[in-house]
């Protein structure tokens, strides 16, 4: 392809190709019609013109023919009576049809001025001049012939006089018929050759309308296989396409060029690309739903399971604590076994603690309702969590401190779940505080919402530990269960709010919980 054709768009080639065919048709056509309208011309030349003048002229030579015969039988001519016929009839037909022959003549050479291309004209315009002549000499020729009738007619006419007359009179004619004749003679050879020229245009105008069709065709079949080469892309265009539906996203359609089908194709390239990508998250996103599906029914079971437990593990503690009893009265062989026996039972009744402490914990996370909502001040609520919490604060060494903001401290809230956020975390802060702290408890409002934050000065936590730290089971702590953040955020987030934390290894932690305001 030249750097033509590949710049300009597929339209105007296209177009382009078929205004060439229409151009080429369209000049068959006018040539066609112009050598038509000079054919009529020609033909109107030859037939309204030369040809009716040749008849005239032939007509008037006949005349002019017989006139001379009867002018050579006058000269032979004895009886008066036959001379005076002869005159009478010479005077009676011949100047009059001679003169309207020849004024017939001339004005049909003048209309042929109207009509006669110009390669003609000096022609048609020397036949008028030449019918003018002819006029004149007739003139004379009937003066001179008016003078002789005149001798002649009398019954004995001067003989002598009257031959040298008829002498000069019979020059006349023969100079008019000669004349005549050479008019004649130049009609006809007009004529032939105006047919001529009119067999030699047809024969090349015949040629032509034969050719020039011929290669509008070829002109034509061009612009259609160039219409038809640009279009070729479209194959591939297509194949593309149906392979993109097929979800074979990696074959490049790879259309080369500036048209518009190239620039569709890379359009489709680009396509294909992001198609790929976005099956590639859409399958990232399935599995990730599988996951998380598949981890809802182990949620599910896991939550059977811990109800299972429940009723003989409460039973189990309940032997063991009567168990423990029983032990008091029990004799051991010596004072080590008692003991031993003793340090045993308060394992077990630790463990079968620790484990419906977890599946308490746990029911409540996977069984939590939707939280009922209420207006709640939240100050009477934080008290009576620390009030409740005070003892184990008191054996820890822990200090309280509280800081209220300005207004209405309320949010709307499930009052029985959001006890047990704020119960999970004084505990969380307590137990990070083995060695005695300060926990300070605030909130205050915020456009809007009603910021509480739950601050200890405990030994604060690593960025690991923080990342981690709202996950199920997550625990740091032996025999810790990993849920208490976890139930807390949830519960949180189902209020509306969210928790975030920010601690420094060394600096203690803060979590903040934000409600929206009641
Ligand atoms: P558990 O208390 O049973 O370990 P939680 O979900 O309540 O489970 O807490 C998860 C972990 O987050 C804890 O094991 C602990 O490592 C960390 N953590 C929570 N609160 C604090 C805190 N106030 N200071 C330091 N670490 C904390
Ligand atoms: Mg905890």
């Amino acid at each position: 392809m030249s750097p033509l054709t590949l710049k300009l768009s597929l339209t105007t080639r296209i177009f382009l190709g078929y205004a060439v065919v229409l151009v080429t048709f369209g000049a068959v056509s006018l040539f066609s019609v112009s050598e038509l309208r000079r054919s009529q011309v020609e033909i109107r030349l030859v037939s309204e013109g030369y040809l009716r003048l040749s008849q005239t002229v032939a007509a008037i030579e006949t005349f002019q023919a017989n006139q001379a015969k009867d002018t050579e039988r006058l000269r032979e001519e004895q009886s008066v009576e036959t001379r005076r016929a002869l005159i009478r009839l010479a005077r009676l037909y011949f100047p009059g049809l001679m003169a309207q022959k020849l004024d017939d003549a001339q004005a049909t050479a003048t209309r042929l001025l109207e009509f006669a291309p110009d390669s003609e004209r000096p022609y048609v315009v020397e036949v008028v001049k030449k019918f003018g002549e002819l006029k004149a000499r007739f003139r004379e020729y009937e003066e001179e012939a008016d003078e002789v009738y005149v001798l002649l007619e009398s019954p004995a006419p001067d003989w002598e006089k009257a031959r040298a007359r008829l002498d000069r009179l019979q020059q006349l004619e023969n100079a008019l018929s000669s004349m005549i004749r050479l008019q004649h003679g130049s009609l006809e050879a007009r004529i032939h050759e105006r047919v001529r020229q009119a067999q030699e245009r047809e024969r090349r105008t015949g040629v032509a309308i034969i050719v020039l069709p011929v290669v509008a065709i070829i002109v034509g079949l061009l612009a259609t296989g160039l219409a038809s080469r640009s279009l070729r892309p479209v194959r591939t265009l297509i194949e593309g396409v149906s392979r993109i539906g097929r979800g074979d996203y990696e074959a490049k359609l790879g259309i080369q060029g500036e048209d518009e089908i190239a620039v569709l194709a890379r359009e489709f390239d680009a396509m294909a690309r992001a198609l790929k990508e976005r099956e590639a998250q859409l399958k990232q996103k399935q599995q990730e739903l599988l996951r998380a599906e598949r981890l809802a029914a182990m949620g599910r079971v896991s939550a059977q399971v811990a109800h299972e437990v429940r009723n003989p593990l409460s039973s189990i503690g309940l032997n063991v604590e009567m168990l423990q009893e029983q032990l008091e009265s029990a004799s051991f062989a010596t004072k080590e076994a008692a003991l031993e026996a003793k340090e045993l039972l308060a394992a077990v009744i630790r463990e079968v603690d620790r484990v419906t402490e977890i599946t308490e914990d746990y029911l409540r996370l996977a069984r939590l309702p939707t939280p009922v909502l209420r207006k709640e001040e939240v100050v009477p609520l934080l008290d009576s969590v620390v009030d409740f919490a005070s003892e184990e604060l008191q054996r820890a060494k822990v200090t309280v401190a509280r800081e209220w903001g300005a207004g209405e401290l309320a949010v709307r809230a499930d009052e029985a779940q959001l006890r047990q956020v704020f119960v999970n975390l004084v505990r969380n802060a307590r137990e990070a505080m083995a060695e005695g702290g300060e926990l300070k408890l605030s909130a205050h409002r915020e456009n809007g919402t009603v910021e509480i934050a739950v601050k200890d000065s405990g030994p604060g936590m690593s960025a690991d530990v923080q990342e981690r730290l709202f996950e199920p089971f997550f625990t740091t702590k032996e025999g810790g269960t990993g849920l208490g953040l976890s139930l807390s955020r949830q519960i949180v987030e189902a209020h509306g709010g969210r928790i975030a934390v920010t601690s420094e290894p060394g600096h203690g932690t803060t979590f903040v919980i934000t409600l929206p305001a009641a």
